[in-house]
């Protein structure tokens, strides 16, 4: 074959290097949602209402009553890594917000089709804005809102044929993935009332989750799951080191939720939803010493001071480094093994229902 001739190096037209980076923060439809629901929460919002039409495939929409957003931000709002959160890389070492990198917006700007209502408490009408797929401010007016912001997003992926194609052909399980990844926040966020809605068609809108907005991990994990689900768990409580710990609640054995791996399996970083494939697996392990048929429920919560962990590890910030992955299982797997032993209230004998 012959060798490729060599070419110019050029840039990227900053369009298509938009288009590009956008799809990889938002990944699909629950990594959209949760971009939202993070900015609603950053917000100090203490109502958040997630509508979907078809399963968000025509349209999600995420209502909160936050702070609003400024008038002098609707200009900068949707622009790539524009954010009211950082400021400096040493920010980072001290983050209390979900947000930090500035791209959710801009990137929902590259992949559908964004409009935002908010009004913050200096205002006394809300303002409707319509972004285009660069991210820029292309029409205002006036409506009537209470305080707090609505985003909506129409048609996600319409411009990313095969994304689009696997997002209508996945719907079902997109879906799933949604309502999960919904019920993580709505365990931890606590005083926060989260609702999901969803309409097909022309059929009635169906509520889909809904909670009260209580302030306990037990409250949320009732209303979430249920008071059958809720008895059969015993809170845990593992100290680590003096400023790192892990608390939450587990399946006593003989209660685990059933075959599926992962199934009903809730970790936290600093009350941040992230995945955490090593903690799932030790769990798992020593549950099964003693009932091998199931596996546990785990909803569970690990305090760890900020400058330890880096949670700008991924865009979707799923994924977490710890400065010490190893002392931290360790501690984890002592104190699990503790929990599961015979003497503890999580095994049978001392609690038979
Ligand atoms: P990030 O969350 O990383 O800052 P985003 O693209 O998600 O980036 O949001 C950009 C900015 O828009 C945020 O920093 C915030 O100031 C503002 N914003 C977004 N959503 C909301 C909301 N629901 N309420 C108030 N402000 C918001
Ligand atoms: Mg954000």
């Amino acid at each position: 074959a012959d060798s490729p001739s060599p070419t110019a190096i050029k840039p990227i037209n900053k369009g298509v290097v938009h288009r590009i980076c956008a799809g990889q923060v938002i990944i699909d439809l629950s990594s959209a949602v949760k971009e939202l629901v993070e900015n609603s929460l950053d917000a100090g919002a203490t109502s958040i209402e997630i509508s979907l039409k078809d399963y968000g495939q025509d349209f999600f929409q995420v209502i909160d009553n936050g702070c609003g957003i400024s008038p002098s931000n609707f200009k900068v709002l949707a622009l790539k890594h524009h954010t009211s959160k950082l400021l400096d890389f040493s920010d980072l070492q001290s983050l209390t917000t979900f947000g930090f990198r500035g791209e959710a917006l801009s990137s929902l700007c590259a992949l559908g089709n964004l409009t935002v209502e908010t009004r913050t408490k200096n205002e006394s009408v809300a303002t409707h804005l319509t972004y285009d797929h660069s991210g820029l401010l292309v029409a205002e007016k006036k409506t009537a809102r209470q305080i707090g912001t609505t985003v909506t997003v129409k048609k996600l992926f319409s411009n990313l044929p095969v994304r689009s194609k696997e997002f209508s052909r996945n719907i079902r399980k997109e879906y799933g993935k949604l309502i999960s990844l919904l019920n993580a926040y709505a365990l931890i966020a606590k005083g926060v009332r989260l609702v999901c809605t969803n309409t097909t068609g022309k059929n009635a809108k169906s509520v889909v989750l809904k909670t009260q907005g209580t302030g306990s991990l037990k409250d949320n994990i009732i209303t979430v799951f249920g008071m059958n689900i809720f008895n059969c768990l015993e809170p845990m409580n593992i100290f680590i080191s003096d400023s790192c710990k892990v608390d939450g609640f587990l399946s006593r054995f003989g209660h685990g939720s059933g075959r599926n791996l992962g199934d009903r399996q809730f970790f936290f970083v600093n009350g941040r939803p992230v995945d955490m494939p090593k903690v799932g697996k030790l769990v798992n392990e020593l549950y099964k010493g003693a009932n091998s048929r199931q596996y546990p429920i785990a909803i569970m919560n690990f305090t760890v001071p900020t400058r330890e962990c880096d949670v700008n590890v991924t865009p979707d910030k799923r994924k977490i480094f710890f400065s010490d992955e190893s002392s931290i299982l360790s501690a984890l797997r002592e104190g699990l093994q503790k929990i599961y032993s015979p003497s503890y209230a999580f095994y049978p004998v001392n609690k038979v229902e």
